[in-house]
């Protein structure tokens, strides 16, 4: 069973990757921006390499927004005391496996 007190922590945890996730999305605006199709300015390869890199920045956005859901989705589950809990099949999930990750939302034998 998660106590009181774990839930705190892993409260803390959950706001501080949320926090990070977030500033990290900030510093990658820059690289979602459209690319120019200026070929004056810049050559074929190397416009297919800008795209290349605002798809790869657009993946690693996606994958931040799912990341952010999943940790709101942790938080949600600690305010109604379900946090820690297997959602397959009701078995508390391992301290040492929310220390891994406390977005995971099943035990060890379910996931
Ligand atoms: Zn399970």
């Amino acid at each position: 069973m998660i106590t009181q007190n774990n839930s705190k922590y892993f409260e803390q945890i959950l706001l501080a990757m949320k926090y990070q996730i977030l500033e990290l999305d900030k510093t990658s605006e820059e690289s979602k921006k459209p690319v120019l199709l200026d070929q004056s300015s810049i050559g074929r390869v190397s416009r297919v390499d800008a795209i290349q890199q605002q798809q790869m920045a657009e993946a690693s956005s996606r994958r931040r927004l799912l990341k952010i859901k999943n940790i709101e989705i942790a938080l949600n589950k600690i305010k109604l005391n379900e946090f820690g809990i297997c959602t397959e099949c009701g078995d508390d999930i391992a301290l040492g496996r929310l220390e891994i990750d406390p977005t995971y939302t099943k035990c060890v034998n379910c996931a």
